[in-house]
């Protein structure tokens, strides 16, 4: 009996031509779709023999295996999500998205061959940064900027090409760790450096520096302190006055993390306060308040820039023309003043919130109570302005109205087409608008209607 039945199970090569795959050969490759297909053919037989009973066999039942086990599949591929946390700058949902202007701006270039590393001045190997030192004098003023792919790299290089084997000098109020186990202590060790602790969590003055130096002391390193604010009464040394008291075999630098260049962030010191403090050289990440794409830049003197682009681990770290390409056109558009080149950090951030609210009641606009508008609040986040929240407006869903719980709710939600990150408040699945744009709405409105009934 059994036999008759799995034997009409049509081929691997039938079944792929069936219609309901034919988008996930488009998403996943045929042969990725071929070895889900194999592994739930495999599986239903197994079942069926062991169980005839139970598992009757059903040629429409292993196709809902199938399809259900590449819609599992596809989900693990990297695409758009709506972010309705609140929290602008997300580590787990790409930090930064990048300006969709500024990205088709950059199409050409990136297509097509480009003069990466060539001058096109005398036809020889040029350098890869084109005009990116330039640019970079005038957002935030230092002498000469390198570029790696990330700021984990830049607090490397600087570590092992300018401490190897020598004595960094850190505050203990500055000993964090920065989101997926990076620690600031572990990368000094893997460098070479000796680090030296000074101060207490809450109070470190430039005498605590200042005393702690000797001659084997090849930096002094400040952090800024990004995933969390220790509050009430703190004291951190005032860089201009340290930067003035350190003696010259000292390097002051500076590891700003979010990259502010501008005064719309009074909060956040931006890295041009730093070099005009006096520090010697400053890091910071490129996608997170700056807005461009993942990379760690460090800027400032340029004797110390030249040294650092030397160190042999330059070439593991260096970016693509991708990168480069992104970062300069995103600096002419700081530079211009245009609303393109301010980050998403910067523009969301500075959204009114009556704005905020004409959204939010856009969403929930005749849903009755199942959908209530309710004052939220919103961070930046992605390691900056921890202590500074913003008013916002979130939407409020009943979960009572839906068939489930908040929890699941929130995991339905993230199973739509489009998938929808929110949050759990009070109790209740919320979508945060701050986070949420315009041409979303419809979109959430649609999918919103077929969860409440
Ligand atoms: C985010 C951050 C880092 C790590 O930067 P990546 O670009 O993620 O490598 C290091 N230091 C500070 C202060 C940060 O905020």
């Amino acid at each position: 009996m059994a036999v008759s039945t799995l034997s009409s199970i049509p081929q691997i090569e039938k079944i792929l031509q069936q219609a309901f795959l034919a988008p996930y050969i488009d998403t996943l490759s045929r042969p990725v779709v071929t070895d889900v297909i194999r592994e739930q053919v495999g599986r239903y037989k197994k079942a069926h023999i062991q169980n005839p009973e139970t598992t009757p066999f059903s040629l429409e039942q292993l196709y809902h295996f199938i399809e259900r086990a590449c819609w599992q599949v596809k989900q693990q591929r990297l695409q758009r999500v709506v972010n309705g946390t609140g929290v602008i700058v997300h580590t787990n949902l790409g930090r930064s998205p990048i300006d969709a202007d500024l990205w088709q701006s950059v199409s050409e270039v990136n297509t097509h061959y480009n003069n990466l590393e060539i001058d096109l001045g005398t036809g020889k190997r040029g350098k890869r940064k084109g005009l990116l030192q330039t640019l970079m004098q005038h957002l935030v003023k230092g002498e000469d900027t390198l570029v790696v792919n990330n700021n984990a790299s830049s607090i490397y290089l600087m570590l092992h090409e300018l401490a190897k084997g020598k004595e960094v000098i850190v505050s203990r109020g500055e000993q964090i760790q920065i989101g997926g186990g990076f620690r600031i202590p572990d990368i000094l060790a893997l460098s070479g450096a000796k680090l030296v602790e000074v101060g207490t969590t809450n109070i470190t003055t430039t005498q605590d520096y200042l005393d702690a130096i000797t001659e084997e002391t090849a930096m002094v390193l400040i952090v800024h302190t990004s995933n969390f604010k220790i509050r009430g009464f703190t004291e951190s040394a005032d860089v201009k006055e340290l930067a003035k008291a350190l003696p010259d075999h000292v390097v002051l630098a500076v590891d700003q993390g979010s990259g502010t260049t501008t005064e719309a962030m009074p909060d956040e010191p931006s890295v041009a306060s730093y070099i005009q403090a006096g520090a010697d050289i400053v890091c910071f990440s490129g996608d997170k308040i700056l807005g461009g794409p993942q990379a760690g830049l460090v800027t400032g003197k340029q004797s110390l820039i030249k040294q650092l682009e030397k160190n042999p681990m330059m070439r593991a770290f260096r970016p693509s023309r991708i990168v480069y390409s992104l970062l300069e056109e995103l600096v002419v558009r700081k530079l211009n003043h245009l609303d393109s080149g301010k980050g998403v950090a910067e523009t969301k951030s500075k959204a009114e919130a009556t704005t905020i609210e004409q959204r939010a009641h856009r969403l929930a606009e005749g849903f009755g109570e199942q959908v209530a508008v309710v004052p939220s609040e919103m961070t930046v986040g992605g390691g900056s302005l921890p202590d500074q929240v913003d008013p916002s407006w979130s939407v409020e869903i009943d979960s009572g109205a839906t068939r489930y719980k908040p929890e699941k709710l929130l995991q339905v939600m993230r199973s739509w087409p489009l998938p929808v990150i929110g949050v759990i408040k009070h109790d209740k699945v919320q979508l945060n608008m701050a986070t949420i744009s315009n041409d979303e709405v419809f979109y959430l409105r649609s999918q919103l209607a077929e969860v409440l009934q």
